[in-house]
């Protein structure tokens, strides 16, 4: 069986966890559509929405609210997408159920290049803003 990057990140990577709570955790996407970009990943392996608890996809958009309000205060973000892909003609490249907070700015953010690999540096600060 193949591993799953993202029950990897849970399992072995919490220095990349911005947050969580019972059902999900937050990490930066590594490859970010805009500054700040956050992935809202369910702490239970499920392919999609489609086969994850209504329970615990609720819960997940409320967190996903919240770094969306945390995107907004600490980050100056003017707008923000919030948004699940399912199937990968759908663009979900890693089938594990997650949700992207997608930050946007009225300016364009200094240096940003879209879909960039993150830096480490960069990372770490944006972990400590959103934390
Ligand atoms: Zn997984």
């Amino acid at each position: 069986m193949q591993t799953c990057i993202f029950c990897e990140i849970r399992d072995n990577q919490k220095e990349s966890i911005i947050t969580e709570d019972e059902n999900a955790f937050v990490i930066l996407d590594k490859y970010p559509s805009s500054d700040g970009h956050m992935l809202i990943i369910s702490k239970n392996h499920s392919t999609s929405m489609l086969d994850a608890e209504d329970i615990v996809i609720s819960k997940m958009f409320l967190l996903a609210k919240r770094m969306a309000l945390r995107a907004k205060q600490r980050l100056g973000a003017d707008g923000v997408n919030v948004s699940t892909n399912i199937g990968k003609e759908a663009g979900q490249i890693i089938d594990h159920f997650h949700i992207h907070v997608t930050p946007r700015y009225a300016t364009p953010k200094k240096g940003f290049l879209v879909h960039k690999e993150l830096s480490a540096e960069h990372a770490k600060d944006l972990i400590k803003r959103l934390s």
